[in-house]
């Protein structure tokens, strides 16, 4: 217990016995106790009481109200080197009617925490924990009147009363029930009647905003637990209410290359993604970039083909991501990986130009998780290794060619300076001087002074002709040296030589 207690920041104590001294009862409910009493850190405060909103915001000058349900955001002391967090202080409220099983008819205030809870989600989410002193003790007061902390101890997502019920009022909770199960931890799992209860109620799943289902969608996404995550939005039939189209691919067989029917390559390229942590884009491109292959898959068995899978599929991924507004910036980067996702590389094939035109049309902001992408897809087809030599190969030539070549553009004076301050006509001398200054900048790029390089102009200037083009040709050799090691670095720091 008192473990329990040194677990709370002194803010979240401080709003609790603030508001009992007002006269309130109030409790941290939902995902902060559920985290506590897991031995996970909460991430964001929640409590309920029974004072309104114009009463809790008259104990806290430092409280401003959220929304439509009467919440206040109360900013507190987090510990005594003087950080801040914010707790959301909540009025106790009830279930009323969702006559379009998203949005309540209308708020209804509660007067017992009992209530508040009895409207949460799940056992584990519907726990409440409180203060009571006791002869100037102080003791925590845990209220949990669905069997919460069993569940919690059995690692098990249980709606709280009727599961039928409450994903009628609410369908977004089949979607919740089956985050909470993958992201939890390693052995959570949706208890049987619920998981009847989504398989039935799946449908349902329509009536809910694309922005909330979005929301946690991608929470399932970033989930460790992710791939199972998907599979049981199939097996339930939620998937089919939030991304049909990769329902297209099961039992779509592929051709002789391709061990796995086209939805199970795209979980196991997903697989690959969530694996290696890859980040949110990644892992939408890996579990999208195939997604266009049922509908340009022409002809049956080996030697079926799927020309332009990647322009279909690019377009695809885009009607599914804006049909779910996620954002313009994300729809961009996920498209543009599922329509680059198939370049083709061999070593020595390929030509450094059309590199060029890779990193040109992708992007070289984009090149690392294209390449995760690239990795994701092979080893989704059942190959053992992701081509490690082919793509560190590739990485070389996307540095190589997107370092700029040493130029004399990069020096800051021109051709024109050396004709005006020599006053001469163009000719080799202008060229031998340049190529002189700009040997001396790559050796120290500190020379590369407009007032210094003027000067030195000057000085080259007076130099006989045959003088001028000796060092000439020696900075050019030098040049092309520090261009040699320069590419040898690159090539050592990939690992291909
Ligand atoms: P986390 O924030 O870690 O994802 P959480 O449990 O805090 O998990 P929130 O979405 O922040 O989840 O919701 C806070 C609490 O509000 C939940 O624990 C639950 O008690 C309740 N809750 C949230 N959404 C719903 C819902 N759709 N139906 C019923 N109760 C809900
Ligand atoms: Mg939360």
């Amino acid at each position: 217990m008192q473990d329990l207690l040194n677990k709370i920041p002194l803010g979240v104590r401080q709003l609790i016995e603030a508001m009992q001294a007002a006269g309130f009862e109030c409790h941290i409910v939902g995902g902060c106790v559920r985290d506590l009493l897991a031995g996970v850190e909460p991430s964001d405060w929640d409590a309920a009481t029974n004072a309104a909103p114009e009463q809790i915001r008259a104990i806290f000058p430092d409280s401003y109200a959220d929304n439509d349900f009467g919440t206040v955001r109360v900013r507190m002391p987090q510990n005594a080197a003087g950080d801040f967090l914010e707790i959301e202080a909540t009025p106790y409220r009830v279930e009323s009617k969702y006559t379009d099983k998203r949005h309540p008819d209308k708020v209804e205030w509660a007067d017992s925490i009992k209530d508040d809870l009895s409207r949460r989600d799940f056992t584990v989410n519907a726990i409440a924990m409180g203060y009571i002193k006791e002869g100037g003790k102080i003791n925590i007061d845990i209220i949990d009147l669905f069997g919460g902390r069993d569940d919690l101890k059995n690692k098990i997502i249980r709606a709280v009363r009727d599961p039928d019920e409450r994903f009628l009022e609410d369908a977004l909770r089949m979607m919740r029930a089956v985050r909470f199960a993958v992201s939890l931890g390693p052995d959570w799992r949706v208890e049987e009647k619920t998981m009847r209860a989504i398989a039935a109620n799946s449908r349902w799943l329509k009536m809910v905003s694309q922005e909330r289902i979005r929301d946690e969608f991608a929470k399932i996404v970033m989930a460790d637990r992710g791939v199972e995550g998907i599979e049981i939005l199939r097996q339930t039939g939620l998937l089919e209410h939030i991304i049909p189209e990769m329902l297209e691919g099961v039992g779509c067989g592929q051709n002789k290359h391709h061990i796995y029917d086209c939805y199970a390559h795209l979980l196991k390229s997903f697989e690959f993604a969530v694996a290696k942590k890859f980040n949110f884009h990644v892992r939408m491109a890996s579990l999208l970039h195939d997604i266009g292959k049922p509908r340009a898959k022409s002809g049956e068995g080996p030697n079926a083909t799927f020309y332009n899978h990647e322009i279909i599929g690019a377009r695809l991924a885009k009607k599914i991501l804006e049909r779910m507004k996620f954002s313009k910036k994300d729809i961009a980067k996920i498209v543009l990986l599922v329509r680059y996702h198939l370049f083709y590389y061999n070593v020595g094939e390929v030509s450094e130009a059309s590199v060029r035109r890779l990193v040109r049309n992708v992007g070289s902001e984009n090149l690392e998780e294209l390449l995760q992408v690239r990795m994701a897809d092979r080893i989704g087809s059942g190959c053992p290794k992701a081509e490690p030599y082919k793509l560190r190969h590739l990485r070389y030539l996307m540095e190589k060619t997107a370092l700029d070549p040493i130029d004399p553009k990069m020096i800051k004076v021109n051709g024109k300076d050396v004709m005006e301050v020599l006053n001469i006509a163009p000719g080799p001398k202008v060229g031998q001087i340049l190529e002189i200054l700009l040997a001396r900048i790559l050796n120290d790029p500190r020379s590369n002074d407009r007032d210094y390089l003027l000067g030195e102009i000057k000085r080259l200037g007076g130099l006989g002709d045959n003088e001028l083009a000796r060092i000439a040709l020696d900075a050019k050799k030098q040049k092309n040296e520090v261009e040699i090691k320069r590419d040898q670095m690159t090539k050592r720091k990939y690992w291909i030589v």
